[in-house]
């Protein structure tokens, strides 16, 4: 009972600091909750002090939402494909000073775990019930949220400039004069290519890679197919598994052979990750077969390297 007192001033002055900060978030807020941390000593409020106190804080809160240093900012932090150990350090450090994070569906529940625990998390990739948010609202969220002084994360999935719409939302946040900067993850086509035991490029083989989407704004994406339906080619098909049959007629078309393998990472770099050996010829069929539900990344020109350890069932199947 002896620490009774104290405890008491502490709540004291904790609900006083309360009271004043109302209406001040994010990175704001922290920053005034240090500061009164600092400086407030709750005896003062037991010793009949409170209105003093009060008149403090007020003038430390006042220099909290006017200070510049206390502008928002967003980073545009690539998560990587799904395992948390694939991250990036500088993506971690992002992800524990952030206040707010807002991340797309991809995302893993373990890196959104890496977040700080007050931080506000804000799922914007919504899928399955309603429609998932349009991009102009999420612009308008992340510009939201920075406005208020907060360090948003925009957290995506594999690296942020490959398929993210990275663009949109940077011309959302510049033209609303906030600050940002993009840290780089590694993208599903490292993660697979990786799964298999293959290079992207290969001396001898192919000496450039495309990466491809299988759909874009408009629908099916067209594509060079001519040129990749050279030997030898190789290409990372994002997005690929609705338009895998168009993909399939017009590489066929193109005069590719129908024996050139494909081969399709579902959740790479997953527990639950699985690799499926093809051809071009059997891709419709064999993605059908195998009842992929996952993220999923197709290489065009590539199959598992044979003499790799440690095989998935469906891949040694694919192989024997
Ligand atoms: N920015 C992301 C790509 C976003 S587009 C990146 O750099 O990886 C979404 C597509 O990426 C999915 O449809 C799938 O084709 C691919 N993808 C993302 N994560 C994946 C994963 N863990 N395994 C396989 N494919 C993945």
């Amino acid at each position: 009972m002896k620490h009774f007192p104290i405890y008491r001033s502490l709540m004291a002055a904790v609900s006083l600091r309360r009271a004043v900060a109302i209406r001040l978030l994010g990175r704001r807020h922290r920053d005034f909750r240090a500061e009164c941390d600092f400086t407030v000593d709750p005896r003062a409020i037991e010793m009949g002090a409170k209105s003093e106190v009060k008149n403090d804080m007020q003038a430390t809160l006042n220099k909290h939402k006017t200070v510049e240093g206390h502008q928002g900012h967003v980073a545009f932090v690539g998560a990587g494909p799904g395992d948390p150990e694939l991250l990036t350090l500088k993506a971690c450090k992002a992800l524990e000073a952030a206040d707010v994070v807002i991340h797309d569906r991809l995302v893993t529940p373990e890196i959104l775990e890496l977040a700080r625990r007050e931080a506000v998390l804000i799922d914007a990739g919504k899928e399955g019930f309603g429609p998932s948010m349009s991009q102009d609202d999420i612009n308008a969220l992340i510009v939201t949220h920075a406005k208020t002084g907060a360090q948003v994360v925009r957290l995506k999935g594999g690296d942020p400039t490959v398929f993210g719409r990275l663009d949109e939302e940077i011309d959302a946040v510049t033209e609303a004069g906030i600050g940002w900067h993009v840290v780089p993850g590694i993208t599903a086509a490292s993660a697979s290519v990786a799964a298999i035991g293959q290079s992207l490029t290969k001396r001898g083989r192919n000496a450039s890679a495309r990466l491809l989407t299988g759909h874009d704004m408009k629908g099916f994406a067209d594509h060079d197919w001519r040129a990749l339906a050279q030997p030898g080619e190789v290409a990372a098909i994002y997005m690929g598994k609705k338009s895998a049959r168009f993909i399939q007629g017009r590489l066929i078309m193109q005069g590719a052979d129908r024996a050139t393998p494909v081969t399709v990472i579902e959740n790479a770099s997953r527990p639950d990750q699985r690799i499926l050996a093809t051809t071009l010829d059997a891709l419709p069929s064999a993605l059908t077969e195998a009842d992929i539900t996952g993220p999923a990344l197709m290489f065009y020109g590539l199959s598992p390297r044979e003499t790799q350890a440690g095989l998935t069932r469906i891949q040694q199947q694919e192989l024997a």
